[in-house]
């Protein structure tokens, strides 16, 4: 190869690297376009951006029931993940039959090629995100709610089964973290004897008061995930103040950026524009929640 040649096929690398970092167009943020996607991109499965600003190439779908687990709301096609999870979630439900627990009933994972959602999350973009819900007996189509939202105290005390349920999630090797409510993390807190590591992967967090939201870290098929921030080590009940002091303006701020950005259009990386750009819209709109 001459030294001309060679210098091309270096700049052209450098071109295609430049291309591939550049965000996605603006348009392509929105969440009404992702939540028309159909069928999951023919690409190598890979999670690529943040878990909430980015997409899913080569998801796989979630089967609508399983051992231990069933799909609560199939009509709303949010049942693609990245093959990780979708392991995860068949496995978990196979523990907790084991573990004579009931089966685990799964609300959202993501859309067919991830991106932002028109309802329901900020985050859930890259399929490495599922929501379980809580059901009491008697419950029927619904969440069970352990928290009322607006006192933001528990219901009743938290079922002994639930509390374990939370601890074979939490204690799985591939778990990065659980968000439960406040409350229930403190109830947690003060409930829990013995080793105690576990509680520092459940992380409090606005809403999760009738479900419970399981996230998965990059895996190593996806250079282009954006990992969060380790944990802190310990328990991380000490942490749990900030969310129940009386008025709290920052608290009240926060709380009003994190609603924001649920349903909004995202930043994407470059990679998810073309992703959704190669996929084939549904004839029809997405059921309405
Ligand atoms: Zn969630």
């Amino acid at each position: 190869m001459t030294r001309a040649a060679a210098s091309l096929c270096v700049l052209s690398l450098a071109t295609l690297a430049r291309a591939d970092d550049a965000a996605a167009p603006p348009d392509a943020g929105a969440p009404a376009a992702w939540a028309a996607q159909r069928e999951p991109g023919g690409g190598a499965p890979q999670a690529i951006g943040r878990y909430g600003g980015g997409c899913l190439d080569g998801a796989a779908r979630l089967p609508e029931k399983g051992r231990g687990f069933f799909v609560t709301r199939p009509e709303r096609g949010r049942v693609f993940g990245h093959p990780a999870m979708i392991a995860l979630i068949r496995e978990l439900g196979a523990r907790v039959l084991a573990a004579h627990l009931p089966a685990l009933p799964i609300g959202d994972v993501s859309q067919p090629r991830g991106g932002p959602a028109p309802t329901g999350h900020a985050s859930h973009q890259t399929g490495l995100d599922v929501d379980v819900w809580y059901r009491a007996p008697g419950a029927g189509g619904r969440a069970a709610a352990l928290v009322d939202l607006a006192t933001n105290r528990l219901l009743g005390p938290i079922d002994g089964a639930i509390a374990r349920m939370l601890e074979l999630v939490a204690r799985d090797p591939r778990v990065d973290r659980l968000f439960v409510h406040p409350a229930i993390k403190r109830a947690l807190c003060g409930a829990i004897r013995g080793d105690r590591a576990w509680l520092g992967k459940v992380r409090p967090w606005w809403g999760h008061h009738d479900h419970f939201h399981v996230r998965l870290p990059c895996p190593p098929d996806s250079p282009r995930c954006e990992p969060q921030a380790p944990l802190a080590p310990g328990d991380g009940c000490g942490e749990l103040a900030w969310w129940f002091k009386k008025a709290d303006d920052e608290r009240a701020a926060e709380k009003k950026r994190y609603q924001g950005r649920v349903g909004a259009a995202a930043a994407l990386p470059g990679p998810c524009g073309r992703l959704l750009a190669e996929g084939a819209p549904g004839a029809e709109s997405p059921p309405a929640p």
